[in-house]
């Protein structure tokens, strides 16, 4: 077999071609497809169905059952045309030996029709059963066919989630066609661990997870489906561990702990370190001064203090004469770096710039230059501004905030970049507990802030009935009277940024909720949600920091680290909806000054188990990494990560936190193969790299030298 190191091996071109090439999908199905799957035959492969319908179960007239879906064999009796322009639908009798009843169409083809529905003749027909006025019929049945066409249809359709403009039946149709394209592929898997486990072949559980015909099948734990979701932990830890090989591999660089900007630094700081932070710099130090790259993940709640670990690691590589950058997802965020970070920098002379979209070209010109000639030491901006046009002098340290708004490729990406090997110190404010940490970041170091700054106050938590509109409305005007500011977050209807019916019904629920509040209450009020321009929203959102307006309402997703000290109240609507980790994030936008804060969580009742426990853990701890553990406990991992919002990584076939013992396997063996064959050059090394490309892990497959 023949591999060109930047490229996809031949023998899965045929899972990458575009779907169009199907048949039975029409320009509309492809868009259809593209938004539920995306635009290659592999994707539809890799999306199950989640259910099947058993078209075996034929029933007589007499015995079918409003509701479900049968399968009859009936003899044609009278088409009924509707009176042009009237609103009636075309109808055609059927009868078998127990009763009649009706085929329905609306806006229907009648030449159409009378071709595929002969009176007289034996017709097979698949469809739900309705009642209409104590008759039975079936609206557009899925199935009208012959004898001959009903011996070969399948007995066992899957079922797939679909949207608005396709049906299932269309669905599984255009994916029976991309099955078709499997190769077959050498195995990857140990033989031992596939009879242990009695697991298929690839190709075979490719099709068997697509061909469920009962519930079993459908399981995560069913033979087909666990090896699929192994084969994906195996390339997902695979790709982690030879990017970071390939990473190590670059020349490292050593920055000693600065000495003298450290010292000013800290006589600038109006507080001491806690001993978390004290001990974090210190692993970073130690990585810092190794002539290898560091990796490391800095973990901490929101309001632990990050940021000045980050800044105190800046400063190792500009007191070596290196350059460090930090990098935030927004404008707003980098721009509240750059706040924060300018005093200290003024007091200990270490220039510090800001890159943002919003400069004049003027402006912007002068300060790629200042980074071009290094005159920049310090810079912050947002992640965008740095994967464009900007050539740093001597980038030392990347300092990569709110990671989980990052994918890890594009983050590998990034750091991939530079002609030295960067620094990379990545920060999340979202604690991950350590089968996700290890799912997510591989083998990166890892650093936790477990303890918050002194003087901080808890956020006192009520969970209130919606009943309670009311007062939580007048507690809102009467904090606003105070002078406070106050959050508003709007009900979660669907995933934010995702198109369609969901997104604008969060946009309606958010906008009926501000009109209805700035009608109530005389604080001026601002509305941001997902589709807003990012200059607008950025506007609403200064206005509120600065307090020209002290309500916002927003969508669930307001800016994650928005720093507003004065912001002390905090109301979730319909907080029975959202998840652990998401209500943890949201609150802790309060709570950051020295006034008391407040959240009110405001569900729709009744509520069930879950979303009950989620909201007593949320009054009884704000302890970031206990809230996480316990999101994991209650709902799977998924959510923690927010994986839909942010783009990280998440996995098509398999879910970490349910299967942690596969996932923890996954590792091990990613991590032992890799050792016993570094270069993936082995018969099961060149099927292990097919693997990496089936998942699409490129990039990691690229470090590899050609086989
Ligand atoms: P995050 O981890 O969310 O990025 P920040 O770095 O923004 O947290 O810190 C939150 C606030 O805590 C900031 O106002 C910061 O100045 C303050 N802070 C950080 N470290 C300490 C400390 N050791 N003692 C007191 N206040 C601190
Ligand atoms: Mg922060």
């Amino acid at each position: 077999m023949h591999y060109d190191n930047t490229m996809r091996p031949q023998i899965l071109f045929p899972l990458y071609t575009p779907t169009q090439s199907l048949p039975g999908i029409g320009p509309r199905a492809k868009k259809i497809i593209a938004e539920l799957a995306g635009e290659t035959l592999i994707s539809l492969c890799w999306r199950l169905p989640t259910g099947f319908i058993n078209r075996s179960r034929r029933v007589k007239i007499a015995d079918a059952e409003p509701g479900t879906l049968a399968t009859l064999e009936v003899e044609v009796g009278a088409h009924k045309t509707p009176r042009p322009f009237g609103r009636q639908p075309y109808r055609v009798s059927c009868h078998d030996e127990t009763g009649e009843m009706e085929l329905v169409f609306f806006r229907a083809h009648a030449d159409y029709l009378r071709r595929v529905l002969p009176p007289g003749k034996t017709r097979f027909i698949s469809g739900t059963i309705q009642a209409y006025q104590e008759r039975r019929q079936m609206a557009h049945p899925d199935y009208i066919l012959t004898r001959q066409e009903y011996d070969e249809m399948p007995a066992f359709e899957p079922v797939y989630r679909v949207t608005a403009g396709i049906t299932s039946r269309h669905y599984a149709k255009i994916a029976r066609g991309a099955l078709k394209s499997l190769p077959d592929l050498p195995e990857w898997l140990s033989a031992d661990w596939m009879s242990e486990k009695k697991w298929p072949p690839w190709k075979e559980a490719v099709l068997k997870a697509h061909e469920p015909q009962d519930e079993e099948d459908l399981s995560p734990s069913s033979p087909a489906r666990e090896r699929l979701a192994y084969d994906e932990y195996l390339a997902s830890q695979l790709a982690l561990i030879l990017t970071r090989q390939w990473m190590r591999r670059l020349p490292g660089r050593i920055f000693p702990k600065a000495a003298a900007l450290r010292e000013k630094a800290m006589s600038a700081l109006p507080f001491a370190l806690t001993s978390a932070q004290e001990a974090a710099i210190a692993e970073i130090d130690g990585d810092m001064g190794q002539p290898m790259r560091m990796l490391r993940l800095l973990q901490g709640d929101v309001g632990s203090g990050k940021t000045i670990v980050a800044f105190l690691a800046m400063l190792n590589a500009v007191e070596a004469g290196a350059q460090a950058a930090i990098m935030a997802p927004t404008e707003i965020l980098a721009r509240q770096h750059f706040k924060t970070l300018l005093p200290l920098c003024q007091k200990i002379g270490a220039p510090l710039t800001l890159l943002t979209a919003r400069q004049s070209a003027a402006e912007k010109r002068r300060v790629l230059t200042d980074i071009q000639t290094g005159m920049a030491r310090l810079v912050a901006g947002t992640h965008s501004l740095f994967q464009k046009h900007v050539a740093f002098r001597d980038l030392g340290l990347c300092v990569i905030d709110e990671q989980h708004r990052f994918g890890v490729h594009q983050r590998l990406t990034l750091s991939g970049k530079g002609r030295k090997s960067v620094d990379m110190l990545v920060m999340t404010a979202t604690p991950i507990p350590r089968t996700l940490a290890l799912a997510h970041y591989g083998d990166m170091d890892m650093s936790a802030l477990r303890e918050k700054p002194p003087g901080r106050r808890p956020v006192a938590t009520r969970a209130l009935p919606l009943e309670r509109l009311d007062d939580v409305v007048e507690a809102v005007r009467r904090a606003a009277s105070q002078g406070r500011r106050v959050y508003w977050i709007c009900p979660l209807v669907g995933e934010e940024g995702e198109e369609g019916a969901d997104a604008a019904l969060a946009l309606t629920a958010a906008s009926d909720r501000h009109r209805h509040l700035s009608a109530i209450l005389d604080c001026g009020a601002g509305l941001v949600h997902g589709r807003m321009a990012g200059d607008e929203k950025d506007r609403t959102l200064t206005a509120f920091q600065q307090g020209k307006i002290q309500l916002l309402v927003a969508t669930s997703v307001i800016e994650v680290g928005v720093d507003v000290a004065e912001a002390t109240v905090m109301v979730i609507e319909d907080a029975q909806r959202f998840g652990l980790a998401q209500l943890h994030q949201m609150r802790g936008r309060v709570g950051r000054g020295e006034k008391d804060s407040a959240c009110l969580l405001l569900y729709r009742a009744p509520l069930g188990e879950t979303a009950r426990a989620r909201l007593d853990i949320m009054r009884e701890t704000e302890d970031g990494f206990r809230i996480a553990e316990e999101d994991l406990r209650l709902r799977g991992g998924g959510e923690i990560l927010g994986t839909k919002q942010s783009g990280a990584v998440s996995f098509l076939l398999g879910d970490p936190a349910a299967q942690s013992d596969l996932f923890a396997r996954a590792h091990d063996e990613a991590a032992r193969i890799l050792q016993e064959d570094p270069q993936l050059k082995s018969e099961r090394g060149e099927a292990l790299r097919l693997l990496l490309y089936l998942f699409g892990r490129d990039e990691a497959a690229r470090t590899l030298r050609s086989g």
